[in-house]
C-alpha cells in the first residue's frame, strides 16, 4: 500500500533547508564562536520577537528550561510544584533536578490537558509554582490555572515544549506564565540537530537569573554568585534554529492540515475517542492522538500495514520507578492511567501527505472495526 510513511520527519526539515543550513553551518565552523555569542543572541531575539515575548535565553535542553526556571524563581528543596503525570517525565525530573518535590494533578478526559478544577487538593503550604504542560501542541486551560496561581501567589512555568507556535486566546503558548520552557529536541515542532532548548519571559531580572545559573552561575567574569551548570545553546544549534524558525508557521499549518484530514474521517465514531481541541486554543498538534480499545493490537494491525504508530506516554510519571519516592499507586490519577492504555500516536509531520493521512485513518477505521 502506501510506501515509506515515516511517524516524524526530523532530518526533513533540514532538507528542506539544507542549502541555506549548510552555508551557515560552514560559516560557523570557521568563525570559532560555538558557545554563546552573537548567532545564540540573534536565534533568542527572533524567537522571542516570534512569540511576542521579551527574552529569550538559550539553554541545552527543555528539561534544563524547565529546571533553571524553577530555580530562577528561588524554587528548591522544601518546596513542592503541582504538575501533570500525564506528560514526558522530563517535566517532573526538572522539579526534582531543581530539588523540589512533583505534586500531580489529573488530566482532563476530554483535552488530556491539566484538570484545572483539580487543582484546589494539591495545594500545601509548601507549593510554590505550577507546570502546566501544553500536552501534544494544545495549549492547557490557562485562564483557570493562572487564575488560581493568582489567588494563591504561585508562580507558573509553562512546560511548551510540544507548542512552539501554539495559542491561547491569540496570544503565544509559552507568553502566559512567569517563565516558559521550549526543548528543540529533534522531532519537535521546532527542532536543532542534537539536544538545544530555551527559557522564554518578559521578566527581565528573572532572565539574567536564567541566563547566569546556565553559565555556571557567573554573568561576570569569574565571579560565580549562585551554584550554577553547564546549560547554554550553541551556535551550531543557533544557526540552524534559526533558519528553521522562519518556516515553523509553514509546517505548523502542515500539521494542522493533517489534523483536519484524521478529524474529519475518525470523530464520531464509536470506537475511537479524539482529543479534543478545546475553544479559544489552537494546537499546532505535535502529536496526533487517539483513544481505541485494544489499543496493542490496534497498533499491531497498522504497522502490518506499513503504518508507525507510538505511546506518549505508555506508563504515567507517578507510576514510574524513579518516583516511587513519592508514593504514589495505580489509581491514583484514573484519567491519566486510563488514557495511558488506550492512546495512540498517529504518524505527525509536516511532510505527511494528505493520502497518507487519509489513508492511515481509513486504516485506523478497519482496525477498530469501523468503516
Ligand atoms: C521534550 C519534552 C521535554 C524535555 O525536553 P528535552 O529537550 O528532551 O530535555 C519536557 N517536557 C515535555 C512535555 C516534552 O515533550
Amino acid at each position: 500500500m502506501k510506501k515509506g510513511i515515516k511517524f516524524a520527519d526530523p532530518a526533513g526539515d533540514y532538507i528542506e533547508l539544507k542549502d541555506e543550513i549548510d552555508a551557515a553551518l560552514l560559516e560557523g565552523l570557521e568563525a570559532g564562536d560555538y558557545i554563546r555569542g552573537k548567532p545564540v543572541e540573534k536565534f533568542e531575539a527572533a524567537f522571542a520577537a516570534y512569540l511576542g515575548a521579551r527574552h529569550a535565553v538559550g539553554v541545552a535542553s527543555g528539561t534544563d528550561a524547565l529546571a533553571l526556571s524553577l530555580r530562577a524563581l528561588g524554587i528548591g528543596p522544601g518546596h513542592e510544584v503541582i504538575t501533570s503525570p500525564n506528560s514526558f517525565i522530563a517535566t517532573a525530573f526538572a522539579i526534582a533536578l531543581a530539588g523540589a518535590k512533583p505534586v500531580f494533578v489529573d488530566a482532563r478526559e476530554d483535552t488530556l490537558n491539566m484538570d484545572a478544577g483539580r487543582l484546589g487538593p494539591a495545594l500545601s503550604k509548601k507549593t510554590r509554582a505550577i507546570i502546566p504542560v501544553h500536552l501534544f501542541g494544545q495549549p492547557a486551560d490557562m485562564d483557570k490555572i493562572l487564575a488560581f496561581a493568582k489567588k494563591h501567589g504561585l508562580a507558573v512555568v509553562e512546560d511548551a515544549c510540544q507548542a512552539h507556535g501554539a495559542s491561547f486566546k491569540n496570544k503565544k503558548a509559552g507568553t502566559l506564565g512567569d517563565l516558559s520552557a521550549f526543548s528543540f529536541y529533534p522531532t519537535k515542532n521546532l527542532s536543532a540537530a542534537g539536544d538545544a532548548g530555551a527559557v522564554v519571559t518578559n521578566n527581565a531580572a528573572l532572565a539574567r537569573k536564567v541566563r547566569a545559573l546556565g553559565g555556571y552561575g557567573s554573568l561576570k567574569k569569574n565571579i560565580h554568585a549562585a551554584l550554577g551548570a553547564n546549560s547554554r545553546l550553541d551556535t551550531v544549534q543557533a544557526r540552524i534554529l534559526a533558519i528553521k524558525l522562519k518556516r515553523l508557521d509553514a509546517w505548523n499549518k502542515k500539521r494542522q492540515k493533517i489534523a483536519g484530514i484524521y478529524d474529519r474521517i475518525l470523530s464520531e465514531r464509536k470506537k475511537i475517542r479524539l482529543t479534543k481541541i478545546a475553544p479559544g486554543r489552537d494546537s499546532v498538534y505535535h502529536l496526533y492522538v487517539v483513544r481505541v480499545r485494544d489499543r496493542d493490537r490496534v497498533m499491531k494491525i497498522l504497522e502490518k500495514s506499513g503504518i508507525p504508530s507510538m505511546v506518549h506516554y505508555p506508563t504515567p510519571i507517578h507510576l514510574q520507578p524513579a518516583f516511587k519516592y513519592l508514593g504514589y499507586k495505580a489509581g491514583d490519577f484514573p484519567v491519566a492511567e486510563q488514557s495511558a492504555q488506550t492512546m495512540i500516536s498517529l504518524p505527525m509531520h509536516p511532510r505527511l501527505e494528505t493520502g497518507q493521512a487519509e489513508f492511515i485513518a481509513r486504516q485506523v477505521l478497519a482496525a477498530v472495526g469501523e468503516r
